[in-house]
């Protein structure tokens, strides 16, 4: 068994992912020296097969931070603006329902490939980040600051775990404190598949936007990739009489398509092969609380908040993580259990919130899109907020191109929600909504 010794100039971070690397950089933007384990080889290198997904929907969250390491430049032109949700129904018919109401209020597809492999150069570049690959955390001594990755053993000063949903640092931490820890399986799962570009190589449906066919238990939504196809989630029940148990053969396969998807299933000539071959994903929900052990170990992402991705915030919420802890990490410069401490007790709230909304917004887009009151709440939302900009803004622009705490969106999301249903159903006037708007609803600042 080989020893590293320890360099007190250290942090050990487990995972490169996409939080990973981007929390080293801002790391060694502050000077630190950093190792990153990582279990899979470097995929730069190495073709890996497709991960959790192809395609991610990125957010102010998300740019903000990116801009903030200084790679956001490099990002954008790899992007394709998505402007709203393209709901598809049943009778083939197609509409647009804008996300915002500027140019600005856009969400953005990107290749999780490609945005995770320009984190870690990145990181690299900045010549105080060492990735090692093919290094699986497989046990984790708090008491002895000792790390094992096979029959390797690390000591660690602080331990920073970007090590995903499953997080070994995680696991590790509940073992030897009284941390709360929650997994909610969502019982619903994943499938990908592709819309290839057409014959002459354009996109086959719209670019700027996400595509959704909302079918009440189940949906399928589809992002644009740079290469001019689509990468389309079908997600569905993972037991029951319509769900991926019952779901298998070609007849079940097609006949599924042609009865709930009947435009998208001509668009998809490699329908049953990808979805024979390509994996069935599992969702689920993490809470944990705390998210550090002392002065050691803190987690962040996933590891921290692992959420369904009915927001499109997983990302954008772990890249907020980052450059929330680089913010306490100035504040209370080397003052490490501080900083943990205040990163936990600030944070843990807004990565609840974060999760929760994504678990509503599973049951809003697959199906309450098509309901008209749902119709008539958007539409108010959006007049709300040219009548109130500082105090009423909707909950998913909150979300997608704000930067407003997770927990103060849910709650300030709930009092709008209740005004405007008084409102809907007649209870409250207008005059009365607009005062009601006034007293309960805080200027953003
Ligand atoms: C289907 C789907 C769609 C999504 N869409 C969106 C979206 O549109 N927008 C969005 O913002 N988010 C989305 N997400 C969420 C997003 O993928 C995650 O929130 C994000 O990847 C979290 O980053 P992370 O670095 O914390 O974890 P990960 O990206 O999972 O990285 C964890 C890393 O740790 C490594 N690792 C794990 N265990 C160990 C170990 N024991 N030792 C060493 N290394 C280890 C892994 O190999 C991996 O590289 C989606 C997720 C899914 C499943």
């Amino acid at each position: 068994m080989r020893l590293i010794p320890l360099n007190k100039e250290k942090i050990t971070l487990i995972g490169a992912g996409l939080a990973g690397p981007l929390m080293a950089t801002y790391l060694a933007n502050r000077g630190y020296s950093v190792d990153i384990y990582e279990r899979r080889p470097d995929m730069r290198k190495v073709d890996l097969s497709a991960g959790r997904s192809i395609n991610l929907a990125l957010s102010v969250r998300g740019i903000n931070a990116l801009k903030e390491v200084g790679i956001y430049d490099k990002i954008e032109p790899i992007t394709l603006p998505m402007k709203g949700r393209m709901i598809h129904d049943l009778d083939r018919a197609t509409h647009l329902q804008p996300y915002g109401q500027t140019e600005n209020e856009v969400i953005y597809s990107v290749s999780r490939a490609q945005l995770n492999m320009d984190l870690m150069t990145l990181a690299e570049e900045t010549g105080l980040v060492n990735i090692h690959f093919n290094h699986q955390l497989d046990s984790v001594d708090l008491d002895t600051n000792e790390l094992g990755f096979g029959d390797k053993k690390v000591l660690f000063n602080k331990v920073i775990g970007c090590d995903g949903s499953s997080s070994a640092l995680r696991n590790a931490i509940l073992k030897k404190s009284n941390a709360e820890y929650v997994k909610n399986p969502l019982g619903h799962g994943y499938k990908e598949l592709t819309i290839p570009p057409s014959d002459t190589g354009d996109f086959r449906i719209e670019t700027n936007a996400l595509h959704i066919w909302p079918r009440g238990e189940f949906m399928l939504i589809a992002l644009p990739n740079m290469d001019r196809s689509f990468t389309c989630t079908l997600f569905f029940p993972m037991t029951g009489t319509t769900s991926f148990e019952t779901v298998k053969n070609e007849n079940d396969i097609l006949g599924l398509f042609q009865s709930q998807f009947p435009d998208a299933i001509d668009l998809m000539p490699t329908l049953v092969d990808d979805f024979q071959n390509n994996p069935t994903g599992i969702l689920a929900t993490v809470y944990c609380k705390p998210w550090h052990f002392e002065d050691k170990a803190v987690l962040l992402g996933d590891a921290a908040h692992a959420i369904v991705p009915f927001y499109g915030q997983g990302m954008n919420a772990s890249f907020q993580d980052c450059s929330v802890l680089n913010n306490f990490i100035g504040k209370h410069s080397g003052a490490w259990n501080e900083i943990f401490t205040e990163f936990s007790s600030f944070h843990v709230a807004n990565g609840h919130a974060i999760a929760d909304m994504a678990i509503e917004n599973y049951i809003e887009m697959r199906d309450t899109v098509n309901d008209p009151d749902y119709k008539k709440r958007r539409q108010l939302e959006f007049e709300l907020e040219q009548k109130f900009p500082d105090r009423f803004i909707p909950r998913y622009s909150m979300v997608s191109f704000h930067q407003i705490p997770y927990a103060d969106v849910y709650n300030r999301g709930k009092i709008q929600f209740n005004l405007m249903t008084s409102f809907i159903s007649g209870e409250i006037l207008e005059s009365e909504l607009h005062t009601n708007i006034l007293e309960q609803l805080q200027p953003i600042s």
